[in-house]
């Protein structure tokens, strides 16, 4: 396979955080609330991580150099985990409205380099609603929601709303990873084991596993859900997913007649953010094949050199390495081919 035009690197779980947002972590660090998240950013606004709340704050000539370094030549842009879903919905709604106009400013200024997903107020759905077609409106490609809101997911009814609109707008939902709700955290809590390492796949993937055991994906058929971090778990877990499904089924009566690893390729994409793993990219390309997964860099948060090279030094098709590097994004997220 060729693809008669140079490979295009399009990153697209890169994150971005505006002052006022921090401002809003700032206010509930000083709370005793007990949310992963709020203790996680009590500790980076206590001065741990500088550098990266630095990067996170810089999407100027700081980030375009390095995305020049490095041959990076799009990033879509999305407002760092937790966004905004932490807040009192006013509070939310404002935050979302004022981060979708500064990722629109930033975003006119550098238009062939930065592109932008919707932060939406999750826990407010009619604002949720409204605020997603104003920034689709303003160009954005689709929309960011951080797991849970309030330990609440997307498969309740309360939040179809948001779904509906999503699939009518044709705007991809990346369903990016935060903390685990207060209700499931404690165990994850020995060991450090609520972020990256573990807790964040398994509230994440737990997200997915309620959109695709729910039933309300046949209530969506078009909608698009894009998963980090090589599918949280669930390609590898398909096999299984599926034959507990059928055992399962004989008792409880399902919203769809598809099996689960149906539904995840009609609706899933997978990025590679935050693994860079070519064993795990291989099994991927074999279960979901090569136009279901996306680059990303996870900006800031992993090394940005790795980031590149392991895709790059990586023996694969030219066809399928320039799709996944870019092509599957320019079609997924509608990025002008340049
Ligand atoms: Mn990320």
């Amino acid at each position: 396979m060729s693809t008669g035009r140079p490979l295009r690197r399009i990153a697209v779980e890169e994150a971005f955080a505006v002052p006022e947002q921090l401002d809003g972590y700032r206010d509930l660090a000083r709370s005793d609330w007990g949310d992963g998240d709020v203790r996680f950013w009590r500790a980076v606004l206590g001065g741990a991580f500088a550098d990266i709340v630095a990067d996170l704050l810089n999407v100027g000539p700081a980030r375009l150099a390095m995305m020049d370094r490095l041959g990076v030549d799009v990033q879509l842009l999305s407002l760092t985990s937790p966004g905004v879903q932490v807040f009192a919905p006013a509070r939310a709604s404002a935050l979302a409205r004022l981060a979708n106009d500064r990722l629109a400013e930033t975003i006119a200024r550098h238009p062939a380099r930065f592109a932008g997903l919707a932060t939406i107020p999750v826990q407010d759905p009619a604002a949720a609603v409204i605020e997603l077609e104003r920034a689709i409106g303003l160009g954005m490609k689709g929309t960011i929601v951080n797991s849970h809101t309030n330990g609440r997911y997307l498969d309740e009814e309360v939040f179809w709303p948001v779904l509906e609109a999503a699939e009518a707008l044709d705007a991809p939902i990346y369903i990016h990873p935060r903390t685990l709700p207060e209700a499931a955290i404690g165990p994850y809590q020995a060991h450090n084991l609520t972020g990256g390492i573990w807790g964040y796949a398994a509230e994440t993937g737990l997200h997915a596993m309620r959109l695709l055991a729910s039933g309300v994906l046949a209530r969506f058929p078009k909608l698009k859900i894009v998963l980090g971090h090589m599918g949280e778990g669930i390609p590898w877990w398909l096999y299984r997913i599926d034959y507990m499904w059928k055992l399962q089924s004989r008792r409880v009566l399902r919203g769809s007649n598809m099996l689960p690893s149906e539904l995840f390729r009609q609706h899933f994409w997978i990025t590679t953010s935050g693994m860079n793993d070519p064993d795990a990219l291989g099994f991927a390309l074999g279960k979901l094949g090569y136009e279901r997964i996306l680059w990303a860099m996870d900006y800031p948060y992993q090394e940005p050199d790795e980031t590149v090279r392991w895709l790059g030094d990586m023996d694969l098709d030219a066809g399928v390495k320039a799709a996944v590097f870019g092509g599957n994004a320019e079609r997924l997220f509608r990025i002008a081919a340049n």
